[in-house]
């Protein structure tokens, strides 16, 4: 199991020193698919960079916890993280191009990968490769292990990164926006292939994504990102049926009905606050239809709704009487 607690990450800007993720709390269990969703400048990316330890130089951890089984991993020094990271944590990115070495054979580098995490070496690292080059859909592997990843399509790229991720069989792999510079229909296939592989290898999938169409697809569980903080979790399906929060809600009701595929979640008014913003009541309430006066200046923390499903609204805090139309689901 990964267990997040309280994660807080703070970036040196131009504008000064600015908290990027807000005490972010999540539990990923084995064997699970967990989508962490929202707008983009939210803290999606910088999340999973501060999980597999590859903050850029001017962000850093100032508060929290990451467990991965036992060990602990902000605390491990920065050897034992290069063997967590690629061996027990792997980890594929939006752009395939930029994170496969263009001067290297893609063969090699899948084997480079199982030779530094795992016991095989020489030829049975590169049986392994091509083996796993077959599982990702990649025709004729024993010819393309030798290919330079120019002579790759997109698609095949991120294959030969999803190879190299999972030839080392880890624990937990995160994905951030895996399918997001692909066309859409090798992003189903993509996704349909994680989907069949995170199941196959019991790994707990971290699914980072803006398109609530993928979460739908592929998670039993959801967190909603807003301006560094988690703002709801909730099992997929009642996050679909019922959001609580009004940034959910809005963001469900902008969906169009039907063919959900492809829909970024930029479709409601207003934007992100920008990170430096202070604040001292709600993130969301400067776009918030359902915001109370006192939500500018009343911090609103995570309650449970449920034993599952939790909500950081000050409309669901307990003992408050809520206006019932206001939360009421969209129609
Ligand atoms: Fe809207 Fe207030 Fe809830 Fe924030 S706390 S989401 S402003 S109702
Ligand atoms: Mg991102």
């Amino acid at each position: 199991m990964m267990k997040i607690q309280d994660l807080e990450v703070v970036l040196d800007a131009d504008a000064g020193l600015v908290k990027a993720i807000d005490g972010l709390k999540l539990s990923i269990e084995r064997g699970e698919t967990f989508a962490l969703v929202g707008e983009s400048g939210c803290g999606k990316s910088m999340t999973a960079l501060a999980l597999m330890r590859l903050l850029p130089e001017n962000g850093r951890v100032t508060g929290g916890q990451v467990r991965i089984g036992d060990v602990d991993v902000l605390d491990l020094p920065e050897a034992g993280m290069r063997a967590v990271r690629g061996g027990r944590l792997g980890m594929i990115f939006q752009e395939p191009a930029t994170s496969l070495n263009p001067v290297m054979k893609v063969g090699d580098q899948i084997v480079e990968a199982i030779e530094t995490h795992t016991a095989l070496r020489g030829a049975a690292a590169r049986a392994k490769a091509i083996d796993w080059m077959r599982r990702v859909g990649i025709p004729e592997p024993e010819r393309r292990i030798d290919d330079y990843p120019f002579r790759m399509s997109g698609g095949q790229k991120q294959r030969v990164m999803i190879a190299m991720a999972l030839a080392t069989e880890p624990d937990f792999l995160i994905a951030d926006e895996p399918t997001t510079a692909l066309d859409v229909t090798i992003q189903a296939q993509i996704l349909d292939l994680l989907k069949d592989l995170q199941r196959e290898q019991r790994m707990g999938l971290l699914l980072i994504t803006h398109d609530l169409a993928v979460v739908s697809g592929m998670a039993q569980r959801v967190a909603l990102m807003y301006a560094g903080q988690i703002v709801e979790v909730a099992p997929a399906a009642e996050f679909f049926a019922r959001p609580l929060h009004p940034y959910a809600q809005a963001l469900l009701r902008a969906l169009p009905a039907g063919d959900r595929r492809g829909v970024a979640l930029e479709a409601i008014p207003g934007t992100v606050p920008p990170m430096w913003l202070q604040f001292e009541g709600c993130r969301f309430a400067p776009r918030c239809a359902a915001a109370m006066p006192h939500c500018a200046s009343t911090l609103p923390e995570m309650v449970d709704a449920s034993p599952t499903h939790q909500v950081r609204c000050l409309l669901h805090k307990p003992g408050v009487p809520a206006a019932p139309e206001r939360i009421a689901p969209p129609a």
